[in-house]
């Protein structure tokens, strides 16, 4: 059958090593989740065998564990601590270097990129948004970084909709999920049942259509697609959390003497676990190095984290020498400053910051707290509420 872009399909869970060689027929490489060390970590695959059949994790606050499920589902679990961020944004690139050259002066060159073009297979909703949140960080038509922008063109997307959510999860508040419309090259919805181990499949481009009708398919039936949609809606209704965003950024912006601060500068190790496993942080620190006999520079970009004082470290000090204020600028710039610099908000609700938070702090509680507080403190002033929308 020769699909198109706007067709449902379904393939069958033994046809489904027809994706990869379709892929690595063009040259990705395949990437997506498999089970290494007790976790579901991203990492490249060869084939269907690599994917986490049969397992699910536990998520919550300061807690993942791994477990087995009681079926064969491939993609039976949520987001690990993994995102797509470092094949799209490496943790650690050489910008450039330079050689000094005989005359006493020096010449640099660019270090070329050598990443092959990568095939994201299992890519969440939340996640799907999140790169098109680092899009707008990465690829603004006067500030493109040509490493990343290079990387995501070559990218092929293949989303898997979400039929569980974890504890964790809060898509449906950020409007970023369980399902995904479009902005990927094919989706999959994984159907497990007593009759059939399936995937719907639609392609969302040329390149997946043209992918796709190399996959033995058939067109899907009313029936597989009632099933698709009864996957969504129990994801929905799984979902773990909420996080009002009601007014969340006058909200924030008027809570920098809020007391909540001070209780978690009591609790946070400003250890940055949270802001190396979102999906969306992209700050980052360069760093020149030198051989011994100086005659050979590089120049690296790493990761780096809000948390840590040297980021924030201008001449004379840091500007956030507290946890304190540190903590203020992760949660204020994730959900209000980034609307003004990118028109969205900086979090898609994949709940990884409340999983790997070694204290377990949870935003979504933090905003409940510093609505609560800031909605006493009127209260106590006699004013009338700043964000009348706002739940209890
Ligand atoms: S702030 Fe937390 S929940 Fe939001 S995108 Fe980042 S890791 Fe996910
Ligand atoms: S909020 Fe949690 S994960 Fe983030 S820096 Fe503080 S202790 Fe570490």
């Amino acid at each position: 059958m020769t699909a198109t872009t706007n067709k449902a399909g379904v393939i069958s869970r033994d046809s489904l090593e027809g994706l990869f060689d379709a892929l690595i027929a063009r040259d990705y490489v395949p990437v997506g989740p498999t089970v290494r060390e007790g976790v579901i970590v991203l990492d490249e695959l060869r084939g269907v065998d690599d994917l986490p059949e049969g397992w699910t994790e536990d998520q919550d606050a300061a807690t993942y564990r791994l477990m087995r499920r009681a079926d064969a589902a491939l993609f039976g679990f949520n987001n690990g601590q993994h995102a797509w961020k470092p094949y799209l944004f490496p943790p650690k690139a050489k910008l450039w270097e330079a050689e000094k050259t005989p005359d006493g002066g020096f010449s640099m060159r660019e270090t070329p990129d050598a990443a092959k073009a990568f095939a994201f297979i299992g890519v969440r909703p939340c996640d799907l948004h999140a790169i098109q949140v680092q899009d707008a960080v990465f690829m603004a038509e006067q500030n493109t970084d040509p490493l990343y922008a290079r990387r995501r063109r070559k990218a092929f997307t293949v989303v898997i909709q979400c039929g569980q959510a974890a504890k964790t999860c809060f898509c449906t508040s950020m409007d970023t999920g369980p399902r995904a419309d479009g902005g990927f090259d094919l989706a999959l919805t994984e159907i497990l049942d007593a009759d059939r181990h399936s995937f719907v499949v639609e392609a969302g481009s040329a390149a997946g259509a043209s992918v796709l009708a190399e996959i033995p398919h058939s067109e899907a039936r009313p029936d597989d697609l009632a099933a698709a949609e009864a996957c969504t809606k129990r994801a929905v209704d799984q979902m773990g959390r909420t996080l009002d965003t009601t007014g969340v950024k006058d909200l924030l912006y008027g809570s920098y003497e809020s007391r909540r601060w001070a209780d978690l500068e009591r609790r946070c190790l400003a250890c940055g676990n949270c802001t190396m496993v979102c999906p969306t942080c992209f700050c980052t620190t360069v760093e020149d190095v030198t051989d011994l006999s100086g005659t050979h520079a590089e120049r690296w970009r790493h990761w780096e984290s809000c948390y840590t004082t040297d980021f924030s470290y201008i001449h004379g000090g840091s500007v956030r020498p507290t946890i304190r204020s540190r903590y203020r600028q992760w949660l204020v710039h994730k959900l209000a400053t980034w609307q003004d610099q990118f028109g969205t908000s900086g979090c898609v609700g994949c709940g990884r910051c409340i999983t790997w938070c070694p204290v377990g702090i949870d935003l979504t509680e933090e905003v409940r707290l510093i609505r609560d507080s800031e909605r006493k403190k009127d209260a106590a002033d006699g004013h009338v509420q700043e964000h009348p929308h706002a739940s209890d």
